[in-house]
């Protein structure tokens, strides 16, 4: 059932920042020298306010800020950056599908994120000609019946969250009650960056769920996570069977054991495991966050030495093609 004050969360979302200039002047940062796309950008800046709230005032080099705000480094070229750097069109299996591993299927539900990160491995995605509609539903239902070793659906982006209520119901009732299937993840940003999106009516749904539901999120930095987030994610994973985080490690951002540590524990306080920490993607426009595998292996020594093994999140690198996720730890220094 959805509750009046439901529609807030889209309202707030109609009302984010897409401006830099208009970011910069409420965050009381000068402009100048802060280079910002073209209006007609394909990838344009687009920030809630829920999110800026944890910006702090007058730092231009604030963490959550520079997730955000356009540089003039995306518009040079970075040879071994490119617009699919994971390998995602050569996985389509249906309109709307991608099989890239054993046992499971990643479903393109919408285009549409609460926020545009500069670092995203899907920035340059053809959204146009994957996001899922009515057919690309029916497409899947007989993708996964000709596949029945596929036991686990993954609804991606873009953000499935950022869909209605109305419209996300049909879809996970759809695929939860598959006997095939045994578990609906669910990749989603919105409950960090507006915590108002885990709504009753979104929690009643995720129960009705005949499979089970996994929920991972996307943090980055500590500051993302402050007390009225962190109670939205445990009323979240009171209705989710798990709930993971996984980050992105990126430079000048969170390349740091302490920033990376501090984002574990409060994690954990909200009911979340730290999962993953990718090593960047190299999509075209992001090399400017990038940092070097043997700085990466250094920050995970600290998480070693200073977390319980359960807080350490894995760090990985996606490789085109390869049947899983690599795992950078124990391969570069033995
Ligand atoms: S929310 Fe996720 S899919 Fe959307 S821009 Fe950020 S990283 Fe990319």
């Amino acid at each position: 059932m959805i509750t009046p004050d439901e529609p807030h969360w889209q309202s707030e979302l109609a009302g984010s920042y897409t401006d830099p200039r208009a970011l910069l002047a409420r965050l009381g940062i000068p402009a100048e020298g802060l280079a910002a796309p073209g209006t007609a950008s394909p990838f344009p800046m687009r920030v809630p306010e829920s999110f800026v709230r944890r910006m702090r005032a007058g730092d231009p080099l604030d963490p959550l800020l520079l997730q955000v705000l356009h540089s003039p480094l995306e518009d040079l070229a970075t040879p071994g950056y490119g617009p699919d750097p994971v390998g995602d069109l050569p996985a389509r299996a249906t309109a709307s599908a991608l099989h890239k591993y054993h046992g499971r299927i990643l479903v393109i539900a919408t285009g549409a994120c609460a926020i545009h990160c500069r670092y995203c491995f899907r920035r340059h995605f053809p959204y146009g000609d994957f996001a899922l509609r009515q057919s690309g539903l029916e497409d899947v239902l007989a993708y996964l019946a000709r596949h029945p070793d596929i036991d686990e659906v993954i609804l991606s982006g873009g953000d499935p969250l950022s869909l209605s209520d109305e419209r996300l119901e049909p879809l996970l009732e759809a695929l939860g009650a598959l006997p095939q299937i045994r578990r609906l993840r669910l990749h989603t940003r919105l409950p960090v960056v507006l915590g108002q999106r885990v709504t009753a009516g979104l929690l009643n749904l995720l129960r009705r769920v005949e499979a089970a539901v996994v929920v991972v999120i996307h943090a980055n930095h500590p500051n993302e996570l402050d007390d009225g987030i962190r109670a939205h994610l445990r009323r979240l994973g009171d209705a989710a069977a798990l709930v993971l985080n996984q980050s992105v490690l990126l430079r000048r951002v969170n390349d740091n054991t302490d920033a990376l540590a501090e984002l574990s524990q409060r994690l954990f306080d909200a009911g979340v495991m730290p999962y993953y920490l990718h090593q960047l993607d190299p999509v075209a426009g992001a090399a400017h966050f990038e940092v070097d595998d043997a700085t990466a292996l250094d920050i995970m020594e600290g998480l070693r030495a200073c977390l319980p093994g359960y807080l350490v999140p894995r760090l990985v690198r996606e490789r085109p093609g390869a049947p899983f996720k690599i795992p950078l730890e124990g391969a570069m220094r033995d």
